[in-house]
């Protein structure tokens, strides 16, 4: 693979740390929440941005995101993911190159990139919220976010491959898109048949990690 970083520590917020405990501090204090399914509404109209910063609702949503991309096995997770109607995302990652990405955004805009920084690539995508399948999909390789940390700071978020893909699949859950709306109408089918025959599956799954992390 192409450009491969030779700085290998984990990212957080954007920004190399030296060291990084396995299970993310936001995990370890957040609470379970439940995921929105393909058809609740939270998911398919576009969230209101962040106003308050700094509250400690803001950073409970936050640690609460976290542990529930966790016990879902999760790569990112946006609030209307756990029925929250605001433009946050969260993510806890390991891209293409094995380096391992951590951080949440608020109110992102992603930088329209010109094709000649990008490529496509086309890669298996899913999503919590579509519990089971994942379908071909593609998207630029390269994606740069802008938005804000929960304190309100200006914050940019720039990714690669798989982690650029997170951005922007994230992105989208925030402007009331899925993945399956990014589909060919047969595709979109299949999926959702697919998740009909294995979102109980999916669904234990979830309940015995989170047991299993005291959740
Ligand atoms: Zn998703």
């Amino acid at each position: 693979m192409a450009d491969t970083p030779q700085d290998r520590r984990v990212r957080v917020q954007g920004e190399p740390v030296d060291a990084y405990p396995a299970l993310a501090p936001e995990t370890e204090r957040g609470a379970v929440r439940r995921i929105t399914v393909v058809g609740e509404p939270v998911l398919h109209r576009r969230c209101r941005p962040v106003t308050e910063f700094g509250t400690p609702e803001l950073a409970r949503l936050i640690d609460d995101m976290f542990a529930t991309n966790h016990i879902a096995d999760g790569a990112g997770l946006a609030a209307n993911q756990v029925d929250v109607d605001l433009q946050l995302f969260i993510w806890d990652i390991i891209d293409d190159w094995g380096v391992r990405h951590v951080g949440h955004l608020a109110n992102p805009v992603l930088e329209d990139l010109p094709a000649t920084h990008r490529r496509l690539l086309e890669e298996p995508e899913g999503c919590l919220s579509v519990p089971g399948p994942h379908r071909e999909l593609a998207r630029p390789d390269h994606a740069v976010a802008h938005g804000f940390d929960l304190h309100g700071r200006p914050l940019t978020i720039e990714g690669h491959g798989y982690f650029a893909r997170c951005l922007q699949h994230e992105t989208d859950h925030l402007h009331g898109r899925l993945y399956l709306d990014r589909l060919p109408a047969r595709a979109r089918k299949s999926a959702l048949r697919e998740m009909a025959d294995r979102q109980a599956d999916v669904f234990a799954r979830r309940a015995a990690n989170a047991s299993r992390l005291g959740k």
